[in-house]
């Protein structure tokens, strides 16, 4: 690619595609941002904002991980809107066996990598005061950290706009593609946007574009359930997990889960894990549950917000506040457990998915290697 050619279209104005824009902006190019809805309301301002090191997979996820972390970290310092915090995590053990399995994490060679470490009930207490449930130990990763989802886009949009690159960045809401030719998009008016390179990040709607058709088989969409309470007085320090968490992170394949047990039913049939998050107002983000089959259900459940509730109660030691939102959420993950699909649909034009439920962590460095990938940046 010629380096004094330095257009681009990214579509989609989700974490992955607005990262991105950022990225390109940032390599020299100006940047045409397509985005479907009025404002964007997929995945990314849907999610906890968990930019969360400890549970990738050691290997290639874990190195994109770790530079997007520093990547987060950067651009926060510069945007405060984006709400960075580097504030941690901690993920609860209720028992013994729980304990062990954690224990065993923390004696992994990696561990130092992700700062991980075992904490004593004691020091869980101290690292967490709002902690007053009744708690076995914890997994502590100081690499863990937040970003606020529904204002993140917003804030990035903002900094590309007006300070990043003035006059090299445009927002098109409303905008939404519907084919891709060599080095080009069409979208519903047909007006074509021609860059020297595209970028489809339209997230779970991977498929609704010609030449995307092959991708639905390396490819699938997961729904998840989330509420978010009203504002809870004790400050969290640090994000929570409970050790159903285990299960579903990769980086726990390297531990005797069988130790753990079977799930409750609630929790197996909703493969439902404990997160939680404090918002900057004190509202807590709890969740999540997943589905992996579609069609999906309409409908939120109850038996699993009932299960969550009951958790992050049980672990806070406290009654949480009323629910003021419940919702949901829908991704999409590479089949291979890959970190996300990459591809070249038409000449110029790479389609971006499939990141699953490391998109808001690792955003940054796969819009960076993607770059990488087009001999933008080397
Ligand atoms: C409930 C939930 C919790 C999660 N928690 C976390 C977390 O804490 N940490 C983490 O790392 N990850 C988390 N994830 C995963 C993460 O949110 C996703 O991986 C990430 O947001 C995907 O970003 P995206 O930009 O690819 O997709 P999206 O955010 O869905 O953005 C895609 C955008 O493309 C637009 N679009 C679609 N079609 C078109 C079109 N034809 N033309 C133009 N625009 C189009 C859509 O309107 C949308 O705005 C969570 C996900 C969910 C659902």
């Amino acid at each position: 690619m010629s380096r004094d050619a330095q257009r681009a279209v990214v579509a989609g104005g989700g974490i992955v595609g607005t990262w991105h824009a950022l990225e390109l902006v940032r390599a020299g190019f100006s940047v045409d941002h397509l985005e479907a809805d009025a404002a964007p309301a997929g995945a990314s301002v849907r999610n906890f904002g968990l930019v969360w090191v400890s549970g990738r997979r050691s290997g290639e996820e874990l190195d994109v991980a770790l530079r997007a972390r520093r990547r987060w970290e950067e651009v926060g310092a510069e945007v405060p809107g984006l709400g960075f915090r580097p504030s941690g995590s901690l993920t609860v053990a209720c028992s013994a066996a729980e304990r062990e399995v954690m224990q065993s994490f923390a004696r992994h060679p990696d561990a130092g990598v992700r700062s991980v470490s075992f904490l004593e009930p004691d020091e869980v207490r101290a690292c967490n005061p709002a902690l007053g449930g009744d708690i076995a130990g914890a997994l502590h990763c100081s690499r863990d950290a937040v970003v606020e989802p529904r204002l993140a886009l917003g804030a990035l949009r903002e900094h590309l706009a007006t300070r990043a690159a003035p006059g090299r960045y445009r927002f098109h809401p409303g905008c939404r593609v519907v084919a891709a030719e060599a080095h080009a998009l069409i979208d519903t008016a047909g007006t074509p946007w021609d860059g020297d390179l595209v970028v489809v990040a339209t997230g779970a709607a991977y498929d609704h574009l010609p030449g995307s058709e092959g991708l639905g088989a390396r490819l699938r969409r997961v729904r998840l359930q989330m509420l978010e309470t009203a504002p809870f007085a004790p400050r969290l320090t640090t994000a929570l997990a409970d050790a159903d968490t285990l299960r579903y992170y990769p980086a726990y394949e390297v531990v005797p889960l069988e130790l753990l047990g079977e799930q409750s039913t609630v929790a197996a049939d909703h493969h439902l894990q404990l997160l939680v998050v404090q918002r900057p107002d004190g509202g807590l983000t709890i969740g999540d549950t997943h589905a992996y089959g579609e069609p999906f259900d309409f409908a939120l459940s109850e038996d699993p917000t009932g299960e969550l509730l009951a958790r992050a109660r049980r672990t806070l030691g406290a009654e949480l506040p009323p629910v003021r939102r419940r919702w949901e959420g829908v991704y999409a993950q590479c089949a291979d457990g890959g970190v996300c699909l990459r591809e070249e649909i038409r000449p110029g034009v790479f389609i971006v998915t499939g990141p699953g439920g490391r998109g808001m962590t690792c955003a940054p460095a796969i819009a960076a290697d993607t770059l990488k990938v087009a001999g933008v940046v080397s």
